[in-house]
């Protein structure tokens, strides 16, 4: 039989949904809406279609929503200046800053120069810590949409084997520890599973996704997960999104349905699930 599939569009939908109605309670109560400003610089296509699908999910959701576009050339100064008018703005709450950055800036600089409160991304050192040490201001968006498609269709993490293939700093690290936290009030996200962090240096990584009964497949390398690497059941969720002439195929091979219990799409899967998480954020920040 096929896996049952993880359908984040339709999650997305109805948690988009959640949020819009608490957005309207906002403007019926004479509050200003939730207000999101992304920062895109230079004109890298798969961005550009980022921000825009987060401009839209904005104003779909009765949200107010800002893109600051600015050319390549910008320096770091002119993206700081920005930064810093965006986090005194008091009609902006969520300030987001697209990846990656040309050359000539500093990532690192401008993410610690995002108010921490207005960092909906939880790309901060202050809420990376927050998140870490279980009392998380955000939740970071693709962890948290990989979370919440287990949890809302049914696939309980508790005391289960989780493997996530990655570690970089927006996917697969802030997932593994939010899989791997015990949760509570404060951090009702906590996974409590047994987790293992794959990388580009485990020892067969085949082996040791077959342990899994949660694989979270966040490589970035198209169809790296392949049938065998897959146990019987098991629930996959696919984060990668590639780019493969044209077209956006993940990085589980699609043979991995005839095997495992259920299995997120891409499209359709992870990537609503994370603009809805931004969506959540954003809310969150507005108070
Ligand atoms: P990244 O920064 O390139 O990190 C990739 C991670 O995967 C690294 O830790 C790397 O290991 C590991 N890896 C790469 N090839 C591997 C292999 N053959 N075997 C085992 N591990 C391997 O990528 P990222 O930003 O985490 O993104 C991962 C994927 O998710 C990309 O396709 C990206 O486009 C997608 N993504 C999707 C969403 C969404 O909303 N759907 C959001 C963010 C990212 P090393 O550390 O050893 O190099």
């Amino acid at each position: 039989m096929p896996a049952t599939r993880l359908d984040g569009k339709a999650l997305a939908a109805t948690m988009r949904a959640e949020v819009a109605a608490a957005a309207a309670a906002r403007a019926a109560a004479g509050r200003r809406p939730p207000g999101l400003a992304a920062v895109i610089v230079g004109d890298n296509p798969a961005s550009q279609v980022y921000v825009r699908n987060k401009h839209r999910a904005c104003q779909d959701a009765g949200f107010a929503s800002w893109v600051h576009t600015l050319p390549a050339a910008t320096t770091q100064a002119e993206l700081l200046a920005l930064v810093a008018r965006l986090n005194a703005d008091p009609a902006v709450h969520g300030v987001l800053v697209q990846l990656p950055l040309p050359r000539q800036i500093d990532e690192g600089a401008v993410l610690r120069a995002v108010a921490p409160a207005k960092d909906v991304d939880c790309f901060h050192p202050e809420n990376v810590g927050l998140l870490a040490t279980g009392h998380p201001r955000y939740y970071p968006c693709t962890p948290h949409g990989v979370v919440q498609l287990l949890h809302r269709n049914g696939i309980a993490t508790a005391g289960r084997e989780v493997v996530v293939v990655g570690r970089s700093n927006i996917v697969g690290k802030p997932l593994a520890l939010m899989l791997a936290q015990k949760p509570t009030a404060a951090n009702p996200a906590g996974g409590d599973a047994t987790v293992t962090v794959a990388h580009t240096r485990t020892r067969d990584l085949a082996a040791v996704c077959r342990r899994a009964e949660v694989l979270v497949a966040a490589a970035g390398v198209p169809g790296v997960v392949t049938p065998d690497m897959v146990a019987p059941g098991a629930a996959v969720v696919d984060v990668g999104t590639n780019s493969v002439g044209g077209k956006l195929v993940g990085d589980v091979h699609p043979a991995v349905a005839d095997v495992a219990g259920f299995l997120s799409p891409v499209p359709g899967g992870v990537g609503p699930m994370t603009i809805t998480m931004l969506l959540v954020n954003t809310l969150a920040a507005a108070g």
